[in-house]
């Protein structure tokens, strides 16, 4: 396996950062996950378009134009001769002294990592999951805008341990209001009545690339799809709910916090979307 690193492909072994690198020592760094079907990077402009966008916010100037990166990120797919794959994008501040000024860090550090892919198994995406809303809270839109994917991820790592804790996989996070926001590394959506609900993004979600392909599918097929605060009795009472992210595609979710979703097993909304996304993944994606 060969990772891009210091402006270089060198082995897995040697794929080591400095521990002066601001993005170890602080968390001061913007990434992106990606995902490769078929040799087709789905939506790489928009995830190139994010990491932009959240290295803009924290002043962090990514030392590549948007092209080139884009070219190093399929560069990554062609020397590792992988076809399906899961593609990671890190851009740390780099390295420099001890003390939270940046300045100190001569030069930004652009990781690319390109790894088979350890799909969910099979068995989850037929039989839903099981998933809890814990107590950590999404971080606040007016503070670090939750729309920044930064390495600053011990929010969603304690839902991840409060998951666990409970038995599960994976679980809800809400905002400080108590509306629910996002997983811990997905978006949320609920159907009642025929109709489709994800938190907006000020709510405190990341805009997901596929949670916007996922709103472009169900828009596509007809349905009511809309933007809208929920809380987590409209969870519970909800006759579908699923999962969307990179990682987890579209997965369907059948029970939260013990109560059972509709029929207790992956609705036929959730179905039709997977079935959809599926299809517009390999068409979808640049070569
Ligand atoms: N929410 C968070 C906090 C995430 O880290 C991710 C993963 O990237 C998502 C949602 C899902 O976004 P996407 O569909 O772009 O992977």
């Amino acid at each position: 396996q060969l990772i891009f690193l210091n402006g270089q492909f060198v082995s897995k072994k040697d794929a080591v950062v400095s521990v002066y690198d601001h993005g170890f020592l602080y968390g001061d760094g913007v990434f992106e996950g990606i995902r490769v079907y078929e040799g087709n990077v789905f939506r790489l402009q928009d995830h190139v378009n994010r990491l932009y966008d959240s290295a803009k916010s924290i002043m962090l100037s990514i030392p590549y134009s948007k092209q080139e990166l884009s070219d190093l990120v399929v560069e990554t797919l062609r020397v590792n001769g992988l076809l399906n794959a899961y593609i990671r994008v890190v851009v740390s501040r780099g390295v420099g002294n001890l003390g939270l000024d940046p300045s100190s860090c001569a030069r930004p550090q652009v990781i690319v990592i390109a790894e088979e892919l350890a799909l969910f198994p099979k068995e989850l995406y037929e039989s839903g999951i099981e998933i809890v809303t814990v107590a950590t809270r999404r971080n606040r839109s007016d503070v670090l805008s939750p729309k920044v994917k930064s390495l600053n991820y011990l929010n969603n790592i304690l839902v991840r341990i409060e998951a666990g804790l409970s038995g599960v996989n994976e679980a809800l996070m809400l905002n400080d209001q108590g509306y629910v926001a996002e997983g811990s590394a997905d978006n949320v959506f609920i159907v009642k009545n025929g109709e489709i609900l994800t938190p907006p993004g000020y709510v405190g979600a990341l805009e997901g690339i596929t949670r916007n392909a996922i709103m472009e599918i169900a828009h596509n097929l007809g349905f009511l799809m809309r933007e809208e605060v929920f809380t987590r009795h409209d969870v519970y009472v909800a006759d579908e709910v699923f999962l969307t992210g990179t990682a987890a595609e579209v997965i369907a979710v059948v029970k939260v916090d013990g109560r059972t979703i509709g029929e207790g097993k992956p609705g036929a909304v959730t179905n039709q979307l997977l079935k959809e996304f599926r299809k517009t993944v390999v068409e979808d994606g640049v070569k």
